[in-house]
């Protein structure tokens, strides 16, 4: 039941107005002046109050302020009573925070039907302020998690990087003192002790790649994975990686060949991260490959759709197709003979795809049970306008919402010499996140796009310098030549993605016609 609080100087509005609300089953407290007002709100506050105006001492006005005045009272509802005439009265109080006024003579309905407006209206009132209470609790809440979330994120990846560097030290001794064996430094082998030093030699590979696997994902995880992409030969990607695929292929009998052709563009991407996926495919394929196991690694441009396609096949088990999704999760592993047959804890194709979507491309599978998989993935090749699309159309930019993506440009002078332009480049990959794009477009320029607002993207333009001071002071010699950056702006990939995309097409086509 509402509690009214009814304020007339004259006894007989009192009564009247008692009568009437309580007829309706309001409880009623009738004071006679605002100062009995004020006390007898303050002593139990009222749901809403009927006020006369014109009151000896304390005015109907001067309670008005005194209740917006005081934080427990400010949101009850005041209705003015007011005489006929009193205009600037009525104005005074609506002023003096009252929510509306009615009329003497009064009709008790209209005042009544007045009298729970202002209550259903508080009860709204009450309704959103708690709801918006409750949700700036929960964000708060949830602030907290995710900063706790970062921190064992963090905490994580020390713990990893601590770990795997410990494991990694031994593991290089390991494998270069079987390297010394091997090579009848401490005496003569024979082949049979030869080839046990291939397979511990191949085994510590295989427990090498699984410590990395476990760093990148601690890595991703923690935000700490920065992506190096730029203009690379396939060929030297996969002349890399291509001894120890061979050397593992050889401890298993399998038969390995590549199908590169000799015309391959060059690609956009971290080449040390792909020859980590290009490994990653290629030992599954070798692990899965079986009796009699033929794996072949090869390549081939798509000049359509300007990517070039790398890919693994072997003519192993195969997968069955329900399973195809799912082997790209983590610890994910098909079958528990496989388990029981290979090492590997079930990173290796997650790490993969990660690595692959890092370097703006695609991971493919295709495999028949009893047949065999191919495993293959993307890459853009280098060329600054399709690269920009591909950035710009990313799907991974649709699925953070209402993305924004603002453009700065870099610079460092003409005579600068190309090695300190390459270290510059590396800088500002080391400095961007993997979800922005350092392109190189011309030999002494990059395009940054960034995937951060336009206040964000000054913090990048800032931390740029930062780090850029940072590394000339363990640098005595040889210093990074300054470098101007400058933000172009910031576009609503929702209803922009368009515009950026010409003016970008703009930008390169200006800086193509200056160094042609
Ligand atoms: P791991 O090899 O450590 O188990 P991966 O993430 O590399 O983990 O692979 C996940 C699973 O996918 C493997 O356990 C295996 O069942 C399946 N798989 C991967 N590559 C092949 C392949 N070439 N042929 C058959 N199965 C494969």
């Amino acid at each position: 039941m509402a509690r009214i609080l009814v304020v007339d100087d004259l006894p007989d509005n009192v009564t009247l107005l008692t009568f009437d609300l309580e007829d309706r089953g309001y409880e009623v407290v009738g004071v006679y002046s605002g100062r009995e007002a004020i006390e007898a709100a303050t002593e139990q506050p009222p749901d809403a109050v009927l006020l006369d105006i014109m009151m000896p001492g304390m005015s109907g006005i001067e309670v008005c302020h005194r209740f917006k005045d005081d934080p427990r009272l400010a949101s009850i509802p005041i209705i003015l009573v007011t005489a006929k005439g009193q205009d600037q009265d009525i104005i005074d109080g609506l002023d003096a925070g009252a929510d509306d006024y009615v009329p003497k003579p009064f009709n008790s309905r209209v005042l009544i039907a007045r009298l729970e407006t202002a209550l259903r209206t508080k009860q709204a009132q009450d309704a959103l302020r708690q709801a918006n209470d409750q949700l700036a609790e929960s964000n708060r809440q949830l602030d907290e998690k995710s900063k706790r979330l970062a921190e064992l994120n963090e905490a994580a990846y020390q713990f990893v990087d601590n770990v795997s560097h410990e494991v990694r030290t031994p593991l290089s001794v390991i494998k270069e003192f079987a390297s010394i064996i091997d090579d009848g430094l401490a005496g003569e082998v024979n082949p049979e002790q030869k080839e046990y030093l291939g397979i511990i030699s191949a085994s510590v590979d295989d427990l090498a790649l699984m410590v990395r696997d476990m760093l990148d994902i601690s890595k991703l995880e923690a935000g700490h994975l920065t992506v190096h992409r730029t203009s690379c030969a396939v060929d030297d990607v996969v002349h890399h990686v291509r001894t120890a695929i061979e050397r593992k292929a050889a401890t298993r009998h399998i038969d390995l060949a590549f199908d590169l052709p000799d015309d391959l563009p060059a690609a956009y991407a971290d080449a040390p991260k792909v020859g980590r996926v290009l490994v990653n495919l290629a030992i599954n394929a070798i692990k899965y490959a079986g009796e009699n196991g033929q794996v072949k690694i090869w390549a081939r441009a798509d000049h359509e759709a300007g990517e070039i396609e790398l890919g693994v096949t072997d003519n192993g088990a195969g997968i069955d197709p329900g399973r195809l999704e799912i082997i790209f999760e983590r610890f994910q592993q098909v079958g528990v003979n496989a388990r029981a047959t290979t090492q590997g804890v079930g990173l290796g194709l997650n790490i993969a795809k990660e690595l692959v979507t890092l370097n703006l491309g695609q991971m493919r599978v295709q495999s028949e049970r009893g047949k065999g998989s191919t495993f293959s993935f993307t890459l853009p090749m280098a060329e600054p306008a399709r690269l920009v699309d591909r950035y710009l159309d990313r799907p991974e930019l649709a699925r953070h919402g209402l993305a924004e993506v603002s453009l700065a440009r870099a610079e460092i002078q003409e005579d600068c010499p190309h090695a300190a332009a390459r270290e510059m480049d590396e800088l500002l990959s080391d400095v961007l996140r993997s979800s922005d794009l350092v392109l190189w477009v011309a030999p002494r320029t990059w395009l940054l796009l960034l995937e951060r607002s336009g206040p964000e993207s000054q913090a990048v333009v800032k931390r740029i310098e930062e780090c850029r001071q940072e590394a000339n002071r363990n640098r005595p010699d040889g210093k990074l030549p300054p470098i101007a950056v400058s933000c172009v702006g910031t576009w609503d990939m929702a209803t922009q993605r368009n515009v950026l995309a010409n003016q970008l097409h703009e930008t390169l086509r200006s800086i193509e016609a200056v160094h042609a």
